[in-house]
């Protein structure tokens, strides 16, 4: 096990950025979950950490040792790619034990015993004399997740692992690996481009776009207080809607104003700067329902599409020209062409700059300040 720090890591390909000058710090014994659309610089991130890729700028360091211009074989990591690279003229067991073999630091038992538990876990121990043209997708993949386990390094570097099984096999190794590093707690960095498993995996999770970090945080901070509008968009699905709002100021009362609508704010840091302004208020699809009865804070809004999804119905909804996705009961009866009444939970919006996608206001934290009595930071 072993801390991670990147600072200010910058890789370049003939004319391509891929990595923008990123500081980032992993805890020893971390589960850290990297997330970000195609071609925002993750695996490259996981490359550079690994040694497979030189850093064109900045330096890496793995506890107290520089690591930056280190051979990838000297670095102590373990990495499992998307696609298995897999001996194909070895048995699974081979391909399992081949780095602990060449290592030379395991005794035959040691090796015996870490291949046991590994593949019992991984459950491949009846497949472990078939080489890799007979085995599937997913079991290979499972058998490139075994040949890491027991090499039991310093960091783990893990590149979307699981995206060849199916979606049943994907959840049940998804559990796996959680136990698996909290039974071992080796420093693991895991890059996908799939949110659920970002958020389930990580305990710490770096949301990248465009080559650059966007936010580090923990899984139920980066859905509550997304620093960006980006991160906004990207983490939850359906993702926030954005709504283009007018800050309206009446003494201490603020409200984000639409052409159809009039949406009270709870008080907190940001409004005053925010006040006179244009904004985006984000509105997350969970904190709009459908009203009985139109009130003063309700406003009207027409259905376009309605997708029963069982435990709820969406809606997209348009008021104005401004489009937006909201999770209804189940079973509420509306149709396309509907108009409903919709009410809004406030302490649950946010405001964004609509120029630069930076946040500036979460009414949570005004929330949850005046509770603890601490200001909003
Ligand atoms: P994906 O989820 O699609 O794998 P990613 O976030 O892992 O994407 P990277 O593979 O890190 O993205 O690529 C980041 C950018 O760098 C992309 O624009 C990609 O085309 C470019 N890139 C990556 N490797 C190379 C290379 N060897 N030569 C040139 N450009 C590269």
């Amino acid at each position: 096990m072993t801390d991670v720090t990147l600072q200010n890591v910058r890789k370049e390909f003939d004319g391509v950025v891929a990595v923008k000058n990123i500081d980032l710090q992993i805890p020893d014994g971390a589960f850290v979950t990297v997330v970000g659309p195609s071609g925002c610089g993750k695996s490259t991130t996981l490359r550079l950490i690994a040694g497979l890729e030189q850093a064109t700028d900045g330096t890496i360091q793995m506890g107290n040792q520089d690591v930056t211009g280190v051979e990838p074989k000297d670095r102590d990591v373990a990495m499992v790619f998307q696609n298995y690279a897999l001996y194909p003229h070895m048995t699974a067991r081979r391909n399992i034990t081949f780095g602990m073999k060449s290592a030379g630091d395991f005794s035959d038992e040691e090796i015996d015993r870490q291949v046991e538990e590994a593949t019992a876990v991984l459950d491949i121990d009846d497949l472990l004399d078939r080489k890799p043209g007979e085995l599937s997708g997913g079991e290979r993949q499972r058998v490139a997740l075994g040949r890491a386990l027991v090499r039991d390094p310093e960091v783990f570097l893990m590149d979307e692992p699981l995206s060849n099984l199916d979606a049943k096999l994907r959840i049940k190794m998804r559990a796996e690996l959680a136990k698996l590093h909290s039974e071992f707690g080796t420093t693991t960095i895991y890059v996908t481009h799939d949110q659920t498993e970002a958020l389930t995996l990580g305990d710490r999770v770096v949301v990248m776009n465009d080559g650059r970090i966007q936010q580090v945080d923990s899984p139920q901070r980066l859905y509550d207080y997304p620093e960006t509008r980006f991160v906004a968009e990207f983490i939850g699905d359906p993702a926030m809607n954005m709504l283009s709002v007018d800050i309206s100021r009446d003494g201490t009362e603020y409200e984000a104003v639409g052409p159809t609508f009039r949406i009270p704010l709870p008080e907190g840091d940001g409004l005053e700067t925010a006040a006179g302004a244009k904004a985006l208020l984000g509105v997350r699809p969970e904190s709009l329902s459908v009203a009985d009865s139109a009130d003063r804070s309700s406003f009207a809004a027409e259905v376009t599409v309605t997708e029963p999804l069982g435990d709820s119905l969406l809606l997209e909804c348009r008021t104005g020209d401004q489009e937006f996705k909201l999770h209804a009961e189940p079973r509420t009866a509306v149709e396309p062409g509907d108009r409903v009444a919709l009410t809004v939970e406030t302490e649950r919006l946010h405001l964004f700059d609509p120029q630069t996608g930076e946040a500036i206001y979460h009414a949570a934290a005004a929330e949850s300040s005046e509770r603890s009595g601490v200001p909003a930071g």
